[in-house]
């Protein structure tokens, strides 16, 4: 999508710091990162949102969570934990409409979130 910042991100438009990338996924590090470790896995179809998925996206869900297990343990927070986190929509949090899944580590995270 022309007007979709992660679109940007993935076609090289604008410039992140990306640390991973295959044919599925690009993962790059938040602009804003809240944990020492915060990076955004982004399926690189555009999925607005978590309710856009469906028996033909569905398999990018997985693969995201596999490349965050890489990512946990090249990152050096696999040993502690880390925390993976998708927002939905506005009363989930969502800013971006082009699915993310966030990757948290580096520090302790505290339940229920805010
Ligand atoms: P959401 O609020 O769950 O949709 O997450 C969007 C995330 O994208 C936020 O954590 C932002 O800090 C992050 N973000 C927005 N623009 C950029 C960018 O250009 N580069 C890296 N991260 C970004």
């Amino acid at each position: 999508m022309s007007d979709c910042i992660f679109c940007k991100i993935i076609n090289k438009e604008i410039s992140s710091n990306i640390v991973y990338e295959d044919n599925l996924v690009v993962a790059f590090r938040d602009i804003n990162p809240q944990a020492p470790v915060h990076i955004l896995i982004v399926p690189k179809e555009h999925i607005p949102t978590l309710l856009d998925l469906n028996e033909n996206n569905k398999h990018v869900v997985s693969h995201a969570y596999m490349v965050a297990k890489e990512l946990a343990k090249s990152e050096g927070i696999d040993e502690k934990g880390y925390r993976i986190v998708s927002n939905c929509g506005n009363d989930g949090g969502q800013t971006v409409y082009h699915i993310h899944f966030h990757l948290l580590g580096g520090r302790f995270m505290t339940w229920p979130p805010g």
